[in-house]
């Protein structure tokens, strides 16, 4: 294998040796011929020196234009996704090079290619035998792609590559796929069909600030669903049974306490006093399990009005009061006396109650509780901020559960139930609204309820 330069010279000097060589030959063949024929040797000579020379450039030009046309049929059968057979190597080593970089790079491509057919398979199988339903919309607002899980009541069948307002059937979901679609930001809804209740949410894919797709996931929650009123009917049935015979327990023990007039300082008088107490403790126990149950119920229909938040909470520190002063703490108000909320008042108090017991009770004797309030364009905020012994992030969501405490024995001895938080949370929900808590840069925590205004 030859380069095109040596290929190119290695023919001409033999075109040229050829022509010496056959020059000498007439030039000899002159002096033996009759003067008559002398022309016409010189003719027959100049025409082979014509055709030799045509020869030779047409023989260089195929050794190129043949691979070249070769080369360019395989790109154009690569570019179409044909890799088929290889492109034999041609004679000029540079021509030759480049037939093995393009066999090379079809190799790689097929292998890629078949890479990449392999993991859209796992993709789309693992996409297809998913428990929750995943579609993809495009900036179209058409479906790029539905797995099998959704629901054709929800979303009709067969809908890739249709406009999802004719092909979502839920008009709760339209809307919020809707709204989601047109902000461009990522959200989270649940809706009922029929008998079943599913969990909705839509996020946006982006890349450079620019968004290509939204990608939608809807799982079926029923079974959830089911479960918690089962739970819910359990809480709320056990309440009520616990209800008359501690009613009635609470009830004998006053009795008996009045009626004894016991030793102060006897064993029976302090078995009795224990009875007393605890059995208060249980009273509020209950109390709270039934408030929970309300909420939970929606039996409490929110009667939102428009209230001077300031008053509420002066009426409700006078009767919290004396749980401060017990322990020597300071309250301090921070709330615009103009401020109003467009809220459930009896509710707000309960938030109040229930967060101002809290920072007293997990505060030391002397601290500082400061209540703070302000109006937003869209929602009211409401603040509780103690110096108190804090809550870590880990407990942060888990103190707004049901019978949750830090210390079991601190909240016992400080009197708790363990529902405070889980009612303020209910509360919030109720008002569209949520209830989390936060470290107190100097020390403690910051407790804010908030909620949207209507
Ligand atoms: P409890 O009746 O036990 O106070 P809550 O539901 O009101 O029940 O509170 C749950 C738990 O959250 C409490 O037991 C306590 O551990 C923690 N907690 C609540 N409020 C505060 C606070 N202001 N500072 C520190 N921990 C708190």
């Amino acid at each position: 294998m030859r380069s095109f330069f040596s290929t190119l010279l290695l023919l001409n000097w033999g075109l040229l040796l050829f022509l010496i060589i056959l020059a000498i030959g007439v030039i000899a063949a002159l002096d033996l011929i009759a003067p008559g024929f002398r022309p016409l040797l010189l003719f027959v000579y100049v025409l082979i020196a014509i055709f030799g020379t045509f020869y030779v450039s047409f023989t260089i030009a195929r050794k190129v234009t043949d691979p070249l046309s070769m080369i360019e049929k395989k790109t154009k059968e690569i570019n179409a996704g044909d890799f088929g057979v290889e492109l034999s190597s041609p004679e000029i080593l540079e021509l030759a090079n480049l037939t093995v970089s393009i066999n090379e790079m079809a190799k790689r491509l097929k292998n890629q290619f078949l890479d990449l057919t392999v993991e859209k398979e796992k993709f789309n199988s693992l996409l297809q035998n998913l428990k929750e339903g995943v579609f993809a919309i495009d900036t179209k607002k058409k479906f790029l792609f539905l797995n099998r899980n959704i629901p054709p009541n929800i979303i009709s069948e067969n809908s890739q590559f249709s406009e999802i307002k004719a092909s979502i059937k839920n008009k709760v979901l339209l809307s919020f796929i809707e709204s989601k679609l047109k902000k461009g930001i990522e959200g989270r809804t649940e809706f009922q069909e029929g008998n079943h209740f599913y969990n909705a949410r839509i996020y946006p894919i982006k890349s450079n600030d620019m968004i290509h797709l939204h990608i939608g996931v809807l799982l079926d929650i029923t079974e959830d669903r089911q479960n918690q009123l089962i739970r819910e009917q359990f809480f709320q049935n056990a309440s009520h049974e616990l209800k008359t015979p501690i009613t009635s327990i609470k009830g004998y023990a006053e009795t008996l306490d009045y009626k004894l007039r016991l030793e102060p300082g006897s064993n029976e008088k302090k078995f009795l006093d224990a009875i007393l107490r605890n059995t208060e403790r249980l009273v509020r126990i209950v109390e709270d399990m039934l408030t929970i149950s309300r909420l939970e119920n929606h039996q409490t229909i929110i009667q939102t009005k428009s209230f001077l938040l300031l008053e509420l909470v002066k009426n409700v520190t006078d009767s919290v009061g004396v749980i401060l002063s017990s322990k020597e703490q300071n309250l301090k108000i921070e709330i615009d006396p103009k401020l109003k909320f467009e809220a459930d008042m009896v509710l707000i108090e309960h938030v109040l109650v229930n967060l101002i017991s809290n920072a007293s009770a997990y505060s030391p004797n002397g601290s500082e509780i400061k209540i703070r309030a302000e109006e937003k364009i869209d929602k009211y905020i409401l603040q509780i901020i103690d110096q108190g012994i804090g809550v870590s992030p880990e407990d942060s969501e888990r103190i707004f559960e049901r019978f949750f405490r830090v210390d079991m024995n601190r909240s016992r001895k400080e009197g708790g139930t363990g529902l405070g938080l889980s009612i303020v949370k209910h509360i919030a929900r109720l008002h569209s609204g949520e209830v989390s808590v936060s470290p107190n840069s100097e020390r403690g925590s910051i407790f804010t309820f908030e909620f949207p205004k209507k």
